[in-house]
């Protein structure tokens, strides 16, 4: 079983919803997928300990994803963290994710507890699940992920239009996460996916259930109101605080 918690759903630069992100938990190992603003809050809205994230893995580095490491950190440290984290970044950007390690452990030149910055190609395994990634058509170099345990897959886009390799990714998955900026292909937003793109999804990469997220601000009823004219079943609209479990 592998169990998603939705800590975020917000676009980059949303003035209600924290950033989109996920924690995925399996036999007790918890890794977060991205870390903007608002990301922090909602990981210590669920737990003030300080070994309770056990891997970050980043889509990409633009700061609606990363902006919060530092604050993620600076916690850890304060909590007295000793158990070494694991931060899969993109592979020619790993001097950024380091920077923000700098940042973070200020006054001291790095943090008290360990860390390891690891390339994200080639990806096999991040704790007990099986990991692979592809690269989407999007501004920054972005790696959606496909984690799989025992006979369930998740998979989740990052930002960006789907390519031939993130479409082979997701094909098959139990569930998936798609980036959904605009809620029409007819309103398209550069470097980002709409709504027409993501539902056409399932059938054609046989999805088991999709949902829409980092979806444009205040736009909700847009997306709802296209949902359910659509009255597929499948397709679903993320909000944060939910927890999904694929079994
Ligand atoms: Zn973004
Ligand atoms: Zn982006």
């Amino acid at each position: 079983m592998i169990e998603i918690d939705i800590l975020g759903c917000g676009e980059a630069f949303d003035p209600d919803r924290a950033n989109a992100a996920v924690l995925v938990t399996v036999e007790g190992f918890r890794l977060l997928i991205d870390c903007g603003m608002g990301v922090p809050q909602a990981v210590w809205q669920r737990s003030d300990a300080a070994d309770f994230i056990d891997a970050v893995y980043f889509t990409h580095l633009h700061v609606d994803h990363c902006g919060g490491l530092p604050a993620l950190i600076d916690h850890m440290g304060a909590r007295g963290r000793t158990k070494t984290l694991v931060i899969y970044g993109p592979d020619a950007e790993l001097a950024r994710v380091n920077a923000a390690v700098a940042f973070a452990a200020w006054p001291n030149p790095n943090p008290a507890f360990p860390i390891d910055i690891l390339p994200k190609t080639p990806l096999t395994r991040i704790g007990p699940m099986q990991a692979r990634v592809a690269q989407t058509e999007h501004a920054a170099t972005n790696h959606a992920l496909r984690l799989e345990f025992g006979a369930v897959s998740f998979f989740y886009s990052g930002d960006g239009r789907p390519t031939d390799a993130s479409r082979a990714l997701m094909t098959g998955a139990t569930l998936a996460f798609h980036e959904a900026q605009s809620p029409s292909r007819f309103a398209p937003v550069e470097g980002h996916c709409d709504f027409d793109t993501v539902a056409a999804l399932l059938d054609a990469q046989q999805i088991g259930t999709l949902w829409l997220y980092h979806t444009a601000a205040r736009s909700d009823a847009a997306f709802l109101g296209r949902l359910k004219t659509m009255g597929e079943p499948r397709l679903h609209y993320a909000v944060a605080g939910l927890k999904l479990l694929i079994r």
